[in-house]
């Protein structure tokens, strides 16, 4: 079985994105980023700075704006500013968000031009529509694996456990525009392994440990793992059992150091593309 290495996949993606930055600054545009972050959670804290790192390398400004305790109204009105500002390329907006407030209400007021993750629910209208639009990086980036990895996807039977607004259905639609037969399972679906077994690849994006075993994995499949399940201990494990799965499995993302790491690097790809206008 192949541990498909998210890492090498997203240095690979990053130096065309940073030979992007310096064509694009080059011609006098300075790409950049804007992160909204409406919380003080510490794994979000986390993932930001990871981002800015990763913006920070390859040239991209990245401005961190803080609205821990924001309420609806602030956070709307920051996204529309941000959409209106000539020297802000990409806008993304994280979660959790304050109690109440929907990631559909505020993505809304993310210009579609610069919604680099995918939030404003028109861009997951575009992309089922077949129009040009930004998915949600995460989806992304389960094609993306799929594709360096050369996984055959025309008429492939995909299965993806898990139907959110930001990675099961937009990586269900991008599966399907690779002409990829796609089934798509949830919390109700009746049976669930009788699907996943059908699965030459099985996309897993359903947030819960280790949930899915070698009774689940076609022989020989391709397996991505998109949970990200934080341990006790400080760790982090996929919906994957990895282990059990291994004997069966032609290929596996590994968590974390899978889907994650390439993740961020298209986040950073479609702000390159979105300053390119
Ligand atoms: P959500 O909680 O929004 O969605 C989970 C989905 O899983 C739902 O569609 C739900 O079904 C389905 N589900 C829940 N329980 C079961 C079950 N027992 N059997 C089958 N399906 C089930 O999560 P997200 O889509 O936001 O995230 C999924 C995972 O991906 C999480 O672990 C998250 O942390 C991770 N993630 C990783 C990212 C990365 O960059 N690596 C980025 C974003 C997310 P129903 O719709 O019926 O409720």
């Amino acid at each position: 079985m192949t541990l498909i290495d998210g890492r090498a996949i997203s240095k690979a993606i990053l130096e065309g994105v940073t030979a992007g930055v310096a064509e694009l600054r080059a011609a006098g545009t300075t790409p950049a980023l804007a992160i909204v972050v409406p919380t003080d959670d510490e794994a979000t804290a986390w993932y930001v700075r990871s981002i800015v790192r990763a913006a920070e390398r390859v040239g991209i400004e990245a401005r961190r704006i803080d609205l821990h305790g924001t309420t609806a109204v602030e956070l709307v009105t920051e996204l529309a500013a941000l959409s209106a500002d000539p020297a802000v390329h990409g806008i993304i907006c994280q979660t959790p968000l304050p109690k109440g407030i929907t990631l559909d209400q505020v993505g809304q007021h993310i210009a579609p031009a610069k919604d680099v993750d995918g939030a404003n629910p028109e861009s997951l209208g575009r992309l089922a529509a077949g129009l040009p639009a930004f998915a949600p990086a995460t989806a992304q980036a389960v094609v993306e694996i799929l594709q360096r990895e050369q996984t055959p996807l025309e008429g492939a039977d995909v299965v993806v456990v898990g139907r959110s607004n930001v990675v099961g259905k937009p990586a269900a639609l991008l599966l399907l525009a690779e002409n990829a037969t796609v089934t798509i399972c949830h919390s109700r679906t009746r049976d669930l392994a009788a699907h996943t077994r059908q699965g030459d690849v099985l996309v897993a994006a359903v947030g819960r440990a280790r949930m899915l075993g070698a009774e689940h994995v076609k022989p020989g499949a391709v397996v991505i793992d998109v949970g990200t399940n934080p341990t006790p201990d400080g760790g982090l494990v996929g919906d994957v059992d990895t282990e059990a799965v291994e004997p069966v499995a032609g290929a596996i993302t590994p968590v974390p150091g899978g889907v994650g790491p390439v993740t961020t690097a298209l986040l950073l790809r479609n702000v390159v593309t979105a300053a390119r206008g």
